[in-house]
């Protein structure tokens, strides 16, 4: 007879043979002593306590966990169940926090470096130790050559307590943090100067008809309830436009893909919008209302036919008209992302503000399905450093005359420089904390030469970065598991839905191991010792936060009673833009010498026998930073180069080969990678995961793994408007070793 043996068939007379084996047959076999006790995997969650509070910063989108700990150690992390932000999914850089917290190459001790920086020798001293030292080295610097002899490179919320004592209460004009001046600071400067709000990403996808990304890969980009916003307006039949010479995970949901030529993408937005105005398809209604220089912006953008951009852009002009007659059709709801690593050619302003207009001349501001302004929660008490103002001649910016629309803190190619040259003034001590400036800023050759011209460099950090190499004396921090140093806020994840807003901060869930103190410990210790000790806003991480809280009536104690979230009804984010204005033609910006209206500033090309090299993200890595994870590792042990299949042919290459890359300044990689062949690129481009390729050896699962895509990037192009670095201008010949 013959049997239809399915799954679901296979599955259900399995169950029936066990349920058929006797139980006293099973009770004996226990009896007889083949199960000696019951078995409690390391993990499982037997014995263990949930602990709340938990805040992620695997990377920095910030959603809210429990953990499972047992015995005082974590076994695992979870969403936490309360959030109306990530709810109780993470993903898997945010799981992979338990092996960070335990990873055996943490920083566990203050070092001394004794030997070279760059080639470290270290000495494990005690904290009295290391402290003295530091606030010596510091205050020697000050005293002889004022606040302004020293600087700072900081990212995420370890850094924020350190960086506010020194530029507020210290009073250095020196900050550079990598979130504005190697990420996205162009971006909100640029919608600043057009619409007078930092966008973030307060974009709603969810309720969007139309969702347009300029070089935006959600799905490699992954912050969870940004992707689950991305993935409801998807569901919801939104059509997705992807603008990008890669075939993204992105592009690989679009309805739309232009695979543009690099740095051409604001010839292809002034193509649509003047498209849209000749043939009166924009929102003249919103227009009329809340435009400024409309006039004369249409004007100005007159050249910009969609022939012209068509070839500029290397695209089919029916390509372009098709992208605009979509907008047109669904506006306002239209989704025109503003990106979030918007550093790319050094034209990258214009381009944001391109897109600014363009969300103006739709109206999607506002609005269900376009940009909003964000609603989370009010009245958190403003705890900081009291505020010593600069001296007014210290600051760079302004000695230097340059970007006038720079993002806060000091633009880094000015600092670079001038602490290179000494001029306008020497800068010899450095504080890095939480930032890998040796693989995000771009040409490590002269960081390396800022690093080496240091009389003194303190790196506080929870792992041995090819940044902390340079140290002369290095901190080990607490990991985000292990203190209290942050306040998250927001709304529903779904702005269409009930407005809810949520209070979120930081809570450790299992104490620091080793000698790793939390960076407000060291701050104070630091303040103490260079005499600033009555300056100091709170005495530990968690008064820090429960004098914020105190602002709306709550304290740790109390939101951990409520579960480690405390939620509020909210505001709904639509119709609440009456004051706006959208300011086409920009006064402020023709006073300063820039042009008034978003203008397309044309690019290098590859030169012969060259591609251009250009990076990003894989969803499972958080740039270096999570590079040593070996769970991280396990799943993403290399990054590749994405070569086109023609250009593959051409050179002679096939998948899987090992290659170098050598750059057009002949830099070669130290490092290797293999191949990946696909159609899904252009030919005139490469593309790396960005992150590999560490150097530092302490890194024993990172070392060598993949290419440092910035150790190639040694052409630097600055935005002229913001001063932010472009870091897409380098160009690679592939190299095959094997
Ligand atoms: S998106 Fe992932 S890594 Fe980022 S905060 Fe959320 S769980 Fe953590």
């Amino acid at each position: 007879m013959a049997t239809n043996l399915t799954r679901r068939n296979f599955l259900k007379a399995a169950s029936i043979a066990a349920a058929s084996v006797p139980l006293s047959q099973v009770t004996a076999k226990a009896q007889s002593g083949v199960v000696k006790a019951p078995l409690v995997s390391p993990g499982s969650f037997k014995n263990t306590q949930t602990a709340v509070g938990g805040v992620c910063e695997m990377c920095f989108w910030r959603c809210q966990l429990v953990g499972k700990v047992r015995d005082g150690r974590l076994i695992k992390l979870e969403g936490n169940p309360k959030s109306i932000d990530n709810g109780e999914a993470i993903c898997a850089r945010g799981n992979a926090g338990v092996a960070m917290l335990y990873d055996p190459d943490r920083l566990k001790y203050p070092l001394k470096n004794v030997g070279e920086r760059g080639a470290p020798k270290w000495q494990r001293i005690s904290w009295e130790e290391a402290l003295d030292t530091c606030a010596t080295k510091l205050k020697t610097i000050i005293d002889r050559d004022g606040a302004k002899g020293l600087c700072f490179f900081g990212h995420g919320s370890h850094a924020k307590y350190l960086m506010d004592f020194l530029e507020r209460t210290v009073s250095t004009p020196n900050i550079s943090e990598a979130s504005f001046f190697q990420c996205r600071g162009v971006r909100d400067t640029a919608y600043l100067a057009t619409l007078d709000i930092a966008p973030d990403e307060n974009v709603d996808m969810a309720n969007a008809k139309v969702i347009f990304f300029t070089g935006t890969h959600i799905g490699e980009n992954i912050h969870l309830s940004h992707a689950k916003n991305y993935l409801r307006g998807l569901e919801q039949g939104a059509k997705l436009i992807v603008v990008d010479p890669r075939y993204s995970a992105s592009a690989a949901k679009s309805h739309i893909w232009v695979q543009i030529r690099p740095g051409t993408d604001t010839a292809f937005v002034l193509a649509i919008m003047n498209y849209l105005i000749q043939n009166k398809k924009y929102n003249a209604d919103f227009v009329e209302e809340h435009g400024e220089g409309f006039a004369e912006m249409a004007k100005g953008i007159r050249e910009w036919t969609l022939e012209k951009a068509a070839e500029e852009c290397d695209v089919p002009a029916s390509q372009i008209k098709e992208v605009a007659d979509l907008m047109a059709a669904n506006m306002p709801h239209v989704a025109i992302h503003p990106g979030r690593h918007t550093t790319w050619y050094g034209n990258d302003f214009q381009r944001c503000r391109a897109l600014a207009c363009l969300t103006g001349l739709l109206g999607a501001i506002g609005c269900k399905g376009g940009l909003v302004l964000p609603k989370g929660p009010k009245g958190l008490t403003r705890i900081n450093w009291p505020y010593v103002p600069h001296e007014e001649d210290s600051v760079l910016r302004d000695v230097a005359d340059e970007h006038h629309f720079s993002p806060p803190g000091t633009p880094t190619e000015l600092l670079r420089d001038a602490a290179i040259s000494g001029k306008p003034y020497p800068i010899k001590g450095a504080v890095i904390c939480g930032q890998n400036i040796m693989q995000c800023m771009p040409n490590q050759e002269k960081t390396i030469k800022m690093l080496k011209q240091m009389e003194f460099v303190l790196c506080v950090d929870i792992m041995p970065t090819d940044s902390t190499m340079y140290a002369d004396i290095l901190l080990p921090d607490c990991s985000y598991l292990e203190k209290s140093d942050f306040i998250k806020t927001g709304q529903q994840w779904d702005l269409g839905k009930d407005p809810q807003q949520y209070i979120a901060p930081r809570m450790p869930l299992v104490a620091p191991g080793f000698e790793r103190k939390d960076s407000i410990w060291i701050t104070n210790e630091l303040a103490k010792r260079m005499g600033y000790g009555d300056k100091i806003p709170a005495q530990n991480q968690e008064e820090l936060a429960d004098k914020a809280l105190a602002g709306v009536n709550l304290s740790l104690a109390k939101i951990k009673a409520e579960g480690g979230i405390h939620v509020q009804p909210g505001v709904s984010p639509y119709d609440d833009i009456d004051d706006l204005t959208v300011h086409f033609y920009n006064e402020d910006m023709e006073d300063e010498g820039y042009p008034p209206i978003p203008t397309y500033v044309p690019i290098e090309q590859p030169p012969q026998g060259f591609v251009r090299l250009v990076y990003g993200r894989t969803p499972l890595h958080t740039f270096n930073r999570t590079a040593n994870n070996p769970w991280l590792v396990n799943e993403a042990k290399t990054n590749p180069l994405w070569v086109n299949d023609k250009l593959a042919a051409r050179l002679g290459l096939k998948e899987g080969d090992t290659i170098k890359l050598t750059n057009q300044d002949g830099v070669t990689s130290p490092t290797t990678t293999t191949v990946k062949v696909t159609p899904g690129i252009r030919e005139d481009v490469v593309y790396l995961y960005h992150g590999y390729g560490t150097k530092n050896p302490e890194m024993t699962q990172a070392v060598n793994r993949g290419i440092d895509d910035n150790s190639l990037i040694t052409k630097i192009a600055v935005d002229p408007e913001s001063g932010a670095h472009g870091m897409r201008n380098n160009f690679v010949k592939i190299v095959k070793v094997s």
